[in-house]
């Protein structure tokens, strides 16, 4: 029997607690103990190969500080890369609670596509008869007609329990077929999910393209040297670098994850790779193979455009006179939207969209105090021009970063603005200070270039001069009370204890 989930459970989604019977069973997975699941997985490898896969995820996506940031279920971040590329299907292996969940959340933010489900019950997964379902789902749906690839997706569960996607066949009547196990148990967040896709997709067409001849892109090769983009990013970005590589001679290349098959193709003919998001650990080691080098950070602000073109030029043998002459035309743009719309104020900034050190760098150069940036992803070398340059300026960077870390600067720095995960905005809100939300007020606008400047700022500024409105709604609603106590009494009531929580204040040996 499938367990509910809401929303909010699936957003903050991490297997914690101990539940081996969530391996035996359509059952509770984000209840599950992660060590558990973990070695049920391994217990369970054989032809899963899950052993081999968990050792990869282990070595691409390091824990630590903390084991799990809080955020959304990671499976979340490899079916939006699905859904998102055009005759593609994508289909789920899960319980059906966290399939509700996933789907819930897909059409939340606009798929306009079904999300396949085969579903299973104990007796299915124990015999090995999902692995029939799912093949035979697979079947009826490569459909060429339809569809270049079909992605299936194992959750927690079936990964635990080592539902072999690998033995599926590879192709059926030229639709390819991408088996991945994403589980919360071996995926820290959704962002690195998104690279587990990416990653297996560009495993695939690049094996494709050693063997011959490949689709060309949509609209033709073209004529210039192409710089491949990693990373979702707002649509109008990829527009901002191609101007900004036009002076060098280049052009901007698909932005990988990819909106459909061909597109990956190109990536990997790219002169070079921006790895403007830096965790796609495993998408970079395809690229790497393809001989493509890896450029890191991104042209945020001024120092950040300056040293990107020097090190994209570099990459791609473009004569150091040519390099700057381009950043001679275009980084007075760039000083001057800093200059118009200065940020004045503290801010604290954190979030799991991978870009947090690039957005703090633009609120620096615009003129913020920014003390503390967390983010949910790792550490990678992709971003260590960022951090270096941060920590120059005196920002604290937390990877892997908490709610808790999150909370605790917001508390330490007392900030004019807060711009963080939904319960950091809350948290921050509550105590009247203005906050908003990264990933659809800031992740969701332009960073790159002069539009960058201006476009982050006006937000910011927006944000930061609605304090007075904070403060003129706590002193409304001053002695209303909070919580258990909120609203307008003649008896304030008195919070009383749930039996659960009384029972755990009992010693063991009296409890029932
Ligand atoms: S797939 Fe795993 S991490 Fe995601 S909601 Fe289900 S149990 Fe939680």
């Amino acid at each position: 029997m499938a367990v509910s989930l809401d929303i909010a459970a699936l957003r903050a989604c991490r297997p914690e607690g101990v539940h081996l019977a969530a391996t035996q069973g359509d059952g509770l997975g984000c209840h599950a103990g992660k060590d558990a699941m973990r070695a049920a997985a391994e217990a369970a490898s054989g032809e899963s190969g899950i052993a081999e896969t968990l050792e990869q995820f282990r070595k691409d996506y390091p824990a630590g500080p903390h084991d799990q940031p809080q955020s959304m279920c990671p499976a979340f971040g490899s079916l939006r890369v699905g859904l998102r590329m055009r005759r593609t299907a994508t289909i789920l292996s899960g319980s059906a609670c966290c399939v509700y969940g996933l789907t819930f959340t897909s059409h939340f933010y606009g798929a306009r596509r079904s999300v396949g489900y085969v579903p299973f019950n104990s007796e299915t997964l124990v015999t090995g008869k999902l692995f029939e379902d799912i093949r035979e789902a697979v079947h009826a749906s490569a459909k060429p007609e339809d569809y270049d690839a079909i992605v299936v997706i194992n959750l927690c569960v079936p990964t635990a329990s080592g539902v072999p996607l690998r033995l599926l066949p590879k192709q059926i009547d030229g639709v390819r077929v991408i088996g991945i196990d994403v589980p919360g148990f071996g995926v820290p967040t959704h962002a690195e999910a998104k690279d587990v896709l990416a990653g297996a997709m560009l495993k695939f067409a690049r094996t494709e393209a050693e063997q011959g001849p490949v689709q060309a892109p949509r609209n033709g090769r073209s004529e210039r040297p192409a710089v491949a983009l990693l990373g979702e990013m707002f649509p109008a970005d990829p527009v901002v670098i191609g101007g900004l590589l036009e002076p060098l001679g280049l052009g901007a290349g698909p932005v990988v994850p990819t909106r459909e098959w061909r597109e990956l193709y190109g990536a990997l003919d790219a002169a070079a790779v921006a790895a403007i998001h830096p965790f796609y650990t495993a998408s970079i080691r395809e690229f790497e193979a393809a001989g493509r080098p890896i450029i890191g950070s991104a042209p945020v602000g001024h120092d950040g455009t300056a040293d990107w073109l020097a090190a994209i030029g570099n990459a791609c043998g473009v004569p150091r006179e040519t390099v700057a002459a381009a950043q001679n035309r275009l980084l007075p743009a760039i000083r001057g939207a800093l200059a118009a719309m200065p940020v004045k104020g503290r801010i604290t900034l954190s979030g799991y969209e991978g870009s947090e050190l690039l957005v703090a760098r633009l609120l620096v150069e615009s003129g913020a105090e920014v003390p503390y940036v967390g983010t949910a992803c790792p550490r990678t070398p992709w971003s260590e021009p960022d951090r270096v340059w941060l920590e120059e300026r005196g920002v604290e960077i937390r990877y892997r970063a908490s709610l808790e870390d999150d909370l605790a600067a917001f508390h330490a720095f007392r900030p004019d603005l807060a711009i963080g995960t939904t319960p950091v905005v809350q948290k921050a809100k509550e105590s009247g200070t203005p906050a908003l939300y990264f990933t659809n007020l800031i992740s969701a606008r332009p960073l790159m270039g002069a539009a960058g400047a201006g476009s982050l700022a006006k937000v910011v500024n927006a944000a930061l001069a609605n304090k007075p409105r904070f403060d003129a709604m706590r002193a409304f609603f001053e002695g209303v009370g909070t919580g258990h106590a909120a609203g307008v009494w003649q008896e304030v009531p008195q919070r009383k204890a749930s039996p659960k929580a009384e029972a755990l204040k009992k010693p063991i040996g009296e409890m029932a």
